[in-house]
């Protein structure tokens, strides 16, 4: 098995967001020969077209290579993830003054650990929004939509630009054993001392933007703290975003392994990676929208064996098998109680597939058949899990993707800890074997013929 660890943890420190998870799944892709498709422009593809489309809001990719038959009757092979994580994000209005610091106000996004955050050193970046002007300073619209014209930036400190500090036992004699972190107190970052006429323009210098002159922003508090390789064997691999960045990069890397092995097949290829999964997936570009189904619609329509008198191009996901892949908890070895013993997947012993029977996953008794036969052609060993039944049970992405095409699903992932921690560890080996079981995926049956 390749071991992905160092190349994986390279990808790790540059996706800091999903903004920046897109741009540099654009780069890894484009380097391979990928392009960007127009989605203001009618289209027609070819069987081998190497493809991809950015949503609107630069949040979510997909990425495409077409089959040479119209998936309308190929079908497509699909694996879904997701760019977010649970992080801070400034309020429209961040900065206040207090105690002789310049700090910086956060709201979260997604079920942080809040303490995970504190005594971190943070990097700051995202996206801003520039109004695009005319001659006279007034906002221009667009000569084709007559809307607003509006730039948009990806950026990033790249430095240590702050902290969100602890409180001393000393001023909380009871924090060890009660610990409650209120996130509206507790989670505001100092960006440094002195006011903020002294501390802002250096911010802005880092981002190479005037951060007084944006007229809109996303902008996301993460680690800067590198990942790494830990333990002796240095088998596990530390930091934040595995979730569900592991997937991200296992499928993405796959896609282009699956060119090496295989570069023309029967069927389409499709990697999506969505945003918004940890808030519950309604954006725009989630896995609650119409993002992945219409554009592969249109692509269905667009193929150049398309047929439009003989073909149905919802035929497509009758065809299509779907893996959604996100992380999965690890049996703990201090808690080893939080899972049921026969379905306590380990670390660094394989995949994991997961099922629900209030459908919280999307795995059937048939599909997550069809998963185990992949991971056997691939060599990769399979676990499974449940959730206890005393306690609630997380989703993803996985069942709003099935319902949305009506397409075969199974919800599948690797074991990790710490899951929405700032650090959060994941097995190398278990990396490996999810690009090696999702090649497999995307190569089909490596004998046959077109
Ligand atoms: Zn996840």
């Amino acid at each position: 098995m390749i071991d992905h660890a160092d190349d994986y943890i390279d990808f790790l420190n540059e996706a800091v967001t999903p903004f920046h998870a897109v741009a540099e799944l654009k780069r890894r892709f484009g380097a391979e020969g990928f392009s960007l498709m127009n989605t203001s422009s009618d289209w027609k593809v070819h069987g081998g077209d190497r493809l991809m489309i950015e949503s609107a809001d630069g949040r979510s990719l997909i990425a495409i290579v077409v089959g040479e038959e119209c998936p309308a009757h190929g079908g497509y092979s699909i694996i879904g993830s997701h760019t977010d994580s649970p992080d801070l994000r400034l309020k429209p209005v961040p900065v206040s003054e207090k105690g002789g610091v310049t700090r910086l106000h956060t709201q979260f996004h997604g079920g942080l650990i809040y303490r995970s955050w504190l005594d971190r050193p943070l990097d700051l970046g995202g996206c801003l929004y520039h109004i695009v002007r005319d001659d006279d300073g007034r906002p221009k619209y667009s000569v084709d939509s007559e809307l607003p014209e509006i730039k948009a930036t990806v950026v990033r400190a790249g430095q240590p630009v702050g902290l969100i500090p602890d409180i001393a036992i000393h001023l909380d004699r009871e924090k060890n054993d009660k610990g409650e972190i209120n996130p509206e107190k507790w989670l505001n970052a100092v960006l440094g001392t002195g006011s903020p006429d002294e501390v802002m323009p250096k911010l802005s210098e880092l981002l190479g933007h005037d951060l007084e002159k944006a007229d809109g922003f996303h902008l996301h508090l993460f680690p800067h703290q590198p990942a790494l390789r830990v333990g002796i064997d240095r088998s596990i691999i530390l930091g934040p975003r595995h979730d569900d960045l592991a997937m991200v990069y296992a499928s993405a890397q796959a896609l282009v392994e699956s060119l090496k092995k295989r570069s023309e097949r029967r069927r389409t290829r499709v990697a999506v990676f969505f945003d918004a999964e940890e808030v519950g997936s309604m954006t725009s570009s989630g896995a609650h929208s119409g993002f992945l189904r219409d554009n592969l619609l249109r692509l269905t329509r667009s193929h150049q064996a398309f047929v439009r008198e003989e073909m149905d191009p919802e035929q497509a996901f009758v065809e299509s098998f779907v893996i959604s892949a996100d992380m999965v908890h690890a049996v703990h070895p201090n808690h080893p109680e939080k899972h049921e013993e026969r379905h306590a997947p380990k670390i660094n012993e394989g995949l994991v597939i997961k099922t629900n029977a209030n459908e919280r996953y999307a795995t059937t008794g048939e599909t997550g058949a069809m998963f185990r036969a992949i991971c056997e052609r691939a060599n990769v060993p399979v676990q499974g899990f449940v959730i206890r039944q005393d306690m609630r049970c997380g989703s993803t992405i996985g069942p709003m993707t099935s319902a949305l095409l009506g397409a075969r699903t199974v919800d599948v992932g690797i074991p990790m800890w710490g899951m929405h921690s700032t650090g959060e560890s994941v097995g190398a080996q278990d990396l490996g074997r999810a690009v090696a079981a999702f090649a497999e995926h995307f190569c089909g049956r490596p004998e046959a013929s077109l």
